[in-house]
């Protein structure tokens, strides 16, 4: 007995064509993948040993700031100066310290302790703020603004301690204005001071206030002589038509006395 068996033809499907919206994030994608080895690629070249200038300004250009700061740190684990010109090596004295105080200013000394000196440090912080944000995958492309960083003399810099602190809540920030009288400010006033510095000031409020009275009255004053001399003015007025009409009467009869003469 033979089953007839049923031969399945496979139908093999050819693979779609990709879209222009798929080719383009496949090239995208593959440019950022590209950057960020490229990226670190030179990290990993800025961690080994001192960096040569015009290598380190030419491969900066291709690193964004989070990259620069793990160089630093890594350089500073390894015993490395976290500045990537910096040929030193230093051990960290700070210790388990977070702040150290030099001229009664506090400073955040965790970044400060990746580096060999006050002046590497500055100069790594000047370096830092240079380094581009711009996504690393655009960084080749024909519009991207991509400029040398500047990097600092290191003999005209003073060096810094650390990020410095401001623990004054903002006072520090208030301008003091040299003209304006010191303000009393006592810790402790005797009752004789306390009532002798309120009479002060009851005696200031108190002339102010009187001065306000008078100003005051004398503005009454000169509105009711003003209302006085309206009604005045207006009575005058009256007492003129009035003689005025007396005046007419009297020429009416005088007229009347004439004809009646005649
Ligand atoms: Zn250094």
């Amino acid at each position: 007995m033979s089953r007839g068996c049923r031969t399945k033809t496979r139908v093999r499907r050819e693979d779609p064509k990709p879209s222009r919206r798929q080719e383009t994030l496949k090239a995208t994608s593959e440019s950022v993948q590209a950057a960020h080895r490229r990226a670190q690629e030179y990290f990993l070249s800025m961690i080994e040993g001192p960096v040569e200038p015009q290598v380190f300004v030419a491969k900066a250009k291709y690193i964004n700031p989070q990259v620069y700061n793990d160089v630093v740190v890594e350089r500073a684990v390894a015993g490395l100066c976290g500045y990537p010109m910096c040929s030193n090596t230093f051990t960290d004295t700070y210790g388990s310290r977070s702040y150290v105080i030099r001229n009664n200013i506090l400073y955040d000394i965790t970044e400060r302790r990746n580096f060999c000196s006050n002046v590497c440090y500055e100069a790594s912080e000047l370096v830092y703020e240079q380094v581009l944000t711009l996504p690393l995958y655009l960084r080749d492309t024909e519009d991207a603004d991509i400029k040398d960083i500047c990097l600092p003399n290191l003999a005209k810099l003073k060096g810094c301690h650390g990020k410095v602190m401001d623990i004054t809540g903002g006072i520090g920030n208030i301008k003091i204005d040299k003209d304006e009288k010191p303000k009393r400010r006592t810790a402790f006033m005797s009752v004789d001071e306390i009532a002798r510095e309120s009479l002060v000031n009851w005696s200031e409020s108190d002339a102010e206030k009187n001065a306000h009275d008078k100003n005051s009255h004398k503005s009454d004053c000169d509105v009711k002589e003003k209302e006085t001399s309206k009604c005045e003015s207006k009575e005058n007025t009256k007492e003129e038509a009035a003689a005025n009409q007396l005046a007419d009467v009297l020429n009416e009869e005088s007229s009347f006395h004439q004809l009646h003469d005649k």
